[in-house]
């Protein structure tokens, strides 16, 4: 089986986890207000750190280049905009809804790396896989039984107090 997509495919799971990383970093420290939220960021940074340095082993395992992974460093795309961009009051809620669709892009990548991996035989990086895919699902299922009462916290607050409202 060719193993071409395998490997690009990890190359881009890499280059993902970086910006996950990025984007929950600047999530992380933003939030002040939201406690519970921001320890699940945390929790899930931590986590995403992990992933990538699991990538890179699997990544090794394969024989793949690990020297030349692609730097994300600037790159700013259409996620890390949503995360990036100037204060609108409603970062809070910008945050999570950009993270909850993050963690369903990156579910669906490493479906299809499982499948790849499993394809060429390689289980021993379908595992991998399938340990960070469980960890993408407990974050995605963890923000979407969050994402309501964010919101109404964060409505609440607005009502209330413009400034503590909002981040
Ligand atoms: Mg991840
Ligand atoms: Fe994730």
């Amino acid at each position: 089986m060719e193993t071409k997509y395998l490997e690009n495919w990890l190359r881009d799971a890499h280059a993902m986890e970086k910006q996950a990383e990025e984007m929950l970093e600047k999530q992380a420290e933003r939030l002040v207000d939201y406690p519970e939220l921001k320890a699940r960021i945390e929790q899930h940074l931590n986590e995403t750190r992990h992933q990538s340095d699991r990538l890179e082993q699997a990544m090794a395992g394969l024989d793949i280049d690990t020297s030349a992974l692609k730097d994300l460093g600037g790159k700013i795309t259409a996620f890390g905009q949503a995360l990036g961009g100037m204060m609108m009051g409603d970062e809070v809620m910008k945050g999570s809804i950009a993270c909850y669709a993050f963690e369903h892009f990156e579910i669906a990548n490493y479906k299809a790396l499982i499948q790849a991996a499993e394809s060429a035989g390689h289980t021993g990086v379908a595992q991998v896989c399938k340990e960070i895919l469980q960890e993408e699902i407990a974050m995605a299922d963890w923000l979407a039984d969050h994402l309501e009462s964010t919101t109404t916290q964060f409505l609440h607050r607005a009502d209330d107090d413009d400034q503590r409202a909002k981040r």
